[in-house]
Order: C-alpha cells, then structure tokens, then sequence
C-alpha cells in the first residue's frame, strides 16, 4: 500500500488499480455462484453458449477496469481527503435516513440508466456500443456486466458522483452495491429465481427481475429499467414478462438456445430506434 510520502498519481493509480481488481472478483465471485446455482436448477441451459460467455467474461473484465477507475478514485478522496458525503457513525443522522438513502440511490441509478439505455437505443449508439450488451442471445449469468466501454463509462461515473452530493452511510453504500451485483446478475440468469408469487404480484408490477429484462434482450424496443418499471409504465415502454422465462418450469429441460443465429444485431425499428 503506497504510504503519505507516495506522489499523488501512483497513489490515484493504486487507488484505481486496486478497485478495479475488487470488481473483477466482484464480478467472477457473482457471476460464478450464479451460474454454477443455474446448472444445478436448470442443467445445460448454458450448453450452446460457450463461445459467448467466454466473450462476456472479455468485455466485463474491460468494464471491470472502467467501472473501478473513478470508484477508486472517490475511495481514495473520502479515506485521505474527507470530500464525499459518505459517513460511518450511524447516530451522524436520523436511523430513518438509512433505508431512505439507499432507496434515492437506486432510484436515481434506476433513472440514469433507463434514460442512458434508451438512448443506447438510438441505431448510431447502438451499433458503436450497445450491440455488444446485445451480442448476447440469449443472456447468461455472465452477461451482467458485459459492455462496450462506451457503455461502461455511464454506468461507472453516476454512484462515484453521486456520493459527493447524497449522504449515505458505508454500509448503506455496500447494500446499494450488493443490489446492483445481485440484481444485475440474476436479471440476465435466463431463468426467475424470485418466487411467482413476487413476480405477479401487485409490488412485481413495479419491480424488475429476470423475467422482465429478458423481455428486453428479446424485443430490444421495450423494458428499459434497471431496478424498478416506473419509468417503462410511465413512458409507455413496458411490455410485460418474457414468456420464455415466465413458461418455464424448475427442473425442465432447458428450452434450446432460443434465439436463432441469424437474429439481428441492430435494434428493430420503432419509437426507441429512430
Ligand atoms: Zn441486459
Ligand atoms: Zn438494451
């Protein structure tokens, strides 16, 4: 570990570096037990896609390095600098505030990314960045964070900045962190690991699981949301559940790999694509 007397670049450099590296594990240690879980529910569903996950894992160690740069960087400034809104005594604000931060977070990640994928969506943006994200027919455990670093770097610069502006305690930060994780893995699974119950209940209506992103990488012009669907019912882009997911049964043979090998690249054309 670099010491006081270290110059200010190689410490940012580590500080980088090593925060990069965290999200590779991050992302090896999630994707992993999720895909080893989905070989035992539903074996060889991921038969046919080795090629692909081995140009997932490519594309998300790329992320990996985007993603840990500026979180690094916000790291290294709130432990030496003090400058972030992040706080570590639980009694600093109101035990109200706790759930409450955690909520706006997501929220706020939620918006960024619907309107940021959205306009992925646009056929120029598409073909430079997004189709990589998309190259994946269908999604597996694997896919959460594979994207162009075009792609990348909107996604890895909104919680880094956020911290500066929005108070939050350490381990409301590390919830918000285990939620994206999980919830970035399972929605690309293949497969619903929540109950039915959830997912077709009044509180599902406005919640974003497997079943509802597959509908995305299946249609492409719908289903923009990342945690939560208020901005697709809001906005009319809301399709619904894929029938893929929500059809199959625990311990069914896994449906072949569904999606043809001529299936288009680019977005259909429609509202979102011109
Ligand atoms: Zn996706
Ligand atoms: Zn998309």
């Amino acid at each position: 570990m670099p010491g006081s007397d270290t110059p200010l670049l190689v410490a940012l450099l580590f500080a980088s570096f090593a925060t990069s590296v965290m999200v590779a594990l991050r992302y090896f240690l999630a994707s992993g037990l999720f895909s080893w879980l989905t070989e035992r529910v539903r074996p060889g569903l991921y038969a046919q896609q080795r090629s692909q996950i081995r140009r997932e894992i490519a594309w998300s160690l790329t992320a990996a390095a985007i993603y840990g740069t500026p979180a690094g960087l916000m790291l290294w400034s709130w432990r030496n600098l003090g400058w972030t809104q992040v706080y570590t005594d639980f009694t600093a604000l109101p035990l109200w505030y706790l759930p409450l931060s955690a909520f706006v977070y997501l929220f706020v990640q939620d918006t960024w990314f619907y309107w940021t994928h959205r306009a992925m969506h646009e056929p120029r943006l598409f073909r430079i960045a997004h189709a990589v994200h998309h190259k994946s027919r269908p999604p597996t455990a694997w896919t959460a964070m594979s994207f162009h670093w075009v792609e990348s770097l909107t996604g890895a610069i909104l919680i880094p900045l956020l911290v500066f502006i929005v108070p939050i305690h350490i381990a409301m930060l590390g919830v918000v962190l285990g939620i994206a994780t999980i919830m970035g893995v399972t929605n690309h699974m293949g497969w619903e690991i929540f109950p039915r119950r959830l997912v077709h209940s009044a509180l599902g209506h406005w919640l974003i699981t497997a079943s509802h992103h597959e509908k995305h990488h299946e249609d492409y012009r719908c289903n923009f949301g990342l945690y939560f669907r208020f901005w697709d019912h809001l906005c009319g882009t809301d399709r619904g559940l894929s029938r893929r997911i929500t059809g199959a049964r625990r311990g069914a043979p896994a449906p072949a790999t569904v999606a043809p090998k001529t299936a288009p690249l680019a977005p259909p054309r429609g509202p979102e694509a011109s």
